[in-house]
Parts: C-alpha cells; sequence; structure tokens
C-alpha cells in the first residue's frame, strides 16, 4: 500500500506571516510519525509530511494513496477533521490517532474509518493487515501503555533538512498533574525506559549536531538518565531537554547532563504560588526552590526555559506582575507563559466541566493562547489581556537584550539557543495573541 502519514499541525489558512512562523515552530520534532514508519513493513511504501502547509501535499494525487494515517492534538482537531473527509472524498481510508483522538474517540470517529485509543505501535501491523484485507475495525484500543521493548526509536531519518534532530528516550511520566493530557492518557500515564543501546544507536545516528530530547522529563528515573548521560560522552552532540523543577537536588544527574552535551532545557515552573501548585498536584514543584534550580543549572553552563501557566485557581489580577518580577529574580533565560486550557481527557476537564466553567468546545480555541473557562479569581478578559501583556514585557528588546548578555557567560552554544529561543518566542508570542 502506499501510505501518508500526516501530522495536522499548520493553518491551511493562516496568513504568510503566520505560515512563517508555524515553520519555526516546526523546529521542534515529533518522532510520532518517524516512529511507526519505522514499524510499517517494507513493502509498503510510507510518505511522512508533519505540516498541513507543506508544499507537497498541493503535488499530491490522493487518489495514489490507499491508507492515510492522521496524528492531532486538540488544537487542530477540525483541520484533521476536513482533511480526513477531503481524503476519504478521493478514497483513501482514514486511520485517526493522536491525544484528542483518544480522549474523544466517537468524534473521531466521524471522519474516519478507524480511530487508534491510546498508543500505536502495537497495533499498527494489525491495522495495515486489515486495511490490506479492506476489512479496518472502527477503533482499535490499546487500553494500557505497552512495553518499553515495543516503542521504536526513530534516528530522525525524516529531518535531515532541518537544524534539529528529535530523540525520546523515555515515554510517559509518573507524575499526575491536573492539566496534562500525557499522563492521563492511556499513552503517558506509566514511564518506560527505551533500551538504552536502541537509544544512543539512534543519536549516533542523527544526522544533526543540535537535538531534542523530546521526553516528558529527564529526571523522573535519575539511574536511567545518569547511563544515558554517561554513554553520550563523547559523542559530541549537544542537546536540549526537559527536566521537572527538582532537578538541582541531585548535583551528579546535572554535571553529568552538562558533561552529555546539555545546552538548555524547560522546566515546568507552572506557578510562582505554593497553593497553585499542590493544587495541581505537581510534587516536583518547590516553589520556594526554583531560584537556587536556575543557579545550580547555570553553573554547569545550562540555560533554563521556564514554562509557566496563568489561569490557576489560585491566580489573582496581580499575578502576571508578580510572575515578571519572581522570573527577573531567578535570573531564567526564557519563558513560555500559556493560559490554563482543559484539555479533553483531563482530570482539569472534567472539574471545570463539573463546576460548569467551561464556555466554549471549540476545539480551535484549545492552543494554550485563548480563554476558554471562567478563572475563579479575574474574568477571562483579563486573564486573556494579562497573559498578553506579560508576554509582550517579558520579551521587549531590552529585557531580552539583558537575558542574552547574562547568558553568554553560559558558553557560546546556550548563548546561542537562547537568542534563537527568545527571539522566535516574541515572533511566535506576537503572532499568536491576538486582540480578544
Ligand atoms: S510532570 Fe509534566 S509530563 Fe508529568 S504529569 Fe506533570 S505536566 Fe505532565
Amino acid at each position: 500500500m502506499n501510505i501518508l502519514l500526516l501530522q495536522a499541525f499548520g493553518n491551511p489558512d493562516a496568513a504568510s506571516y503566520e505560515k512563517f512562523i508555524e515553520k519555526i515552530w516546526l523546529l521542534w520534532p515529533s518522532c510520532t510519525l518517524e516512529q511507526l514508519a519505522e514499524l510499517t513493513p517494507s513493502r509498503h511504501s510510507v510518505t511522512i509530511i508533519n505540516n498541513l502547509n507543506d508544499s507537497r501535499l498541493k503535488k499530491m494525487d490522493f487518489s495514489d494513496y490507499e491508507l492515510a494515517g492522521i496524528s492531532y492534538f486538540t488544537a487542530t482537531a477540525y483541520r484533521a477533521y476536513n482533511m480526513a473527509d477531503m481524503l476519504r472524498k478521493c478514497g483513501v481510508k482514514v486511520v485517526l490517532g493522536g491525544y484528542h483522538a483518544s480522549a474523544l474517540p466517537e468524534e473521531a470517529k466521524r471522519h474516519a474509518d478507524a480511530v487508534v485509543v491510546g498508543e500505536a505501535e502495537m497495533l499498527w501491523p494489525e491495522l495495515l493487515e486489515d486495511a490490506e484485507k479492506g476489512r479496518l475495525k472502527p477503533f482499535y484500543i490499546q487500553s494500557k501503555p505497552i512495553a518499553s521493548r515495543q516503542i521504536p526509536c526513530a534516528a530522525g531519518i525524516n529531518r535531515s533538512l532541518s537544524p534539529v534532530g528529535g530523540i525520546e528516550a523515555t515515554r510517559g511520566c509518573i507524575n499526575h498533574c491536573e492539566f496534562c493530557s500525557i499522563s492521563h492518557s492511556p499513552m503517558g500515564s506509566r514511564l518506560r525506559l527505551k533500551p538504552m543501546e536502541k537509544v544512543i544507536g539512534a543519536i549516533e545516528n542523527l544526522p544533526h549536531d543540535y537535538f531534542i530530547f523530546m521526553d516528558s522529563s529527564l529526571n523522573l528515573n535519575p539511574a536511567y538518565s545518569k547511563k544515558l548521560f554517561r554513554e553520550m560522552k563523547g559523542l559530541d552532540k549537544k542537546f536540549a531537554c526537559f527536566f521537572n523543577a527538582n532537578i538541582a537536588e541531585d548535583e551528579e544527574l546535572v554535571k553529568l547532563a552538562s558533561d552529555a552535551g546539555c545546552i538548555a532545557c524547560a522546566i515546568g515552573f507552572e506557578s510562582i504560588s505554593r497553593s497553585n501548585i499542590d493544587h495541581l498536584s505537581k510534587k516536583t514543584n518547590d516553589v520556594s526552590k526554583y531560584g537556587d534550580v536556575v543557579k545550580k543549572l547555570h553553573e554547569y553552563g545550562i540555560a533554563v526555559m521556564s514554562s509557566l501557566v496563568f489561569g490557576l485557581d489560585g491566580d489573582m489580577p496581580d499575578v502576571f506582575d508578580t510572575t515578571l518580577e519572581k522570573l527577573s529574580e531567578w535570573d531564567v533565560d526564557s519563558a513560555g507563559a500559556n493560559i490554563l486550557t482543559p484539555l479533553p481527557g483531563t482530570s482539569l476537564f472534567s472539574r471545570l466541566e463539573r463546576e460548569k466553567r467551561i464556555f466554549t468546545i471549540d476545539w480551535s480555541k484549545y492552543d494554550l493562547y485563548h480563554v476558554v473557562f471562567r478563572p475563579r479569581n479575574m474574568t477571562p478578559e483579563e486573564l486573556y489581556r494579562g497573559t498578553k501583556l506579560f508576554i509582550k514585557r517579558f520579551y521587549r528588546a531590552s529585557g531580552i537584550a539583558g537575558r542574552l548578555i547574562s547568558s553568554l557567560r553560559l558558553g557560546w552554544y546556550p548563548f546561542l539557543s537562547m537568542l534563537e529561543h527568545n527571539v522566535t518566542s516574541r515572533l511566535i508570542y506576537n503572532s499568536v495573541f491576538k486582540p480578544a
């Protein structure tokens, strides 16, 4: 069969400037489709397209394909459905999967011949056989997380033209934060560690000198990560990864990460309020230690990209100003700010729905940059404007310049990485935060 694997990223109706911004987003790699391609028997041919604005799509004759698999998340659900409807009109059988499809499979089925619920890897061979025989089942369900040895470790084969590679060494998370779709889905509720030799082999095969570990966090299992970092020493790669906020408690791990080539990490600080963190059940975060965490990572030449959420139940209208002050005090190198979003399938969605605080289920607004629920201590407009102003102030030119000068002391690579991250964040946030 000719198989088309698509990620429903990119808005075909966007203005050219926004399409340019989407290309920047796509520098963040995704391993999902490559890993499915790796599990596809060689008698089939696979085309991977990670962006609905990819020019190859315009030139394609879809009737050349027998099967299409589309992966999507909540904010891109309508784009996935439009694409699926169009492909089905051309006679292509369509399979939908991903976090949103797993949370709302019946909704997905209205636009697909089959829906994959949960992780696709174990189901994929059976699904391909059924497609070949013309008898796809409506649902393929993987209700429990699959074993680590069953997850392939793609080596960036589809990204040789991109400057950034992507690797997934572990999958899932042991935490259970209220808003997180990873830990609430059948795909992510358990941490799986891929065999070390597979991961090292994939890193060695990467055509890139710089890559990103796409794992939820590389300090969930310190023993595994220490072994990984020890084995990476000498590979001469630079990388960024995600850590939880308790990373600095294990200085040996920080040192090994740095020796292995870690130049930047993203940390979900989420909030500067202890009660907000307790409410989220994020046990790895101790707000009183955030400054020490940044300091420890800086000592080892690792830049810190902090990630924050606004609109939590304890947030008052002054949260934006106080957070800005704290970020400056802690000396973070960049910040991501998201509006709290109750993604389907999460405990947050169930709770806010129970409390009748969700006022729209227009999925296109579930992109972390729109307000879709009534916050407890401010109006939706205050939350939107406050987040927008926070971003504007954090990414003003003088703020970027100050952080970059400061990041120079971390070394040339962290500086370049933060130059890219600050400049692209400013462009991206200016593009996504439009007038309410
Ligand atoms: S630590 Fe991160 S990945 Fe794990 S549940 Fe919390 S937000 Fe999700």
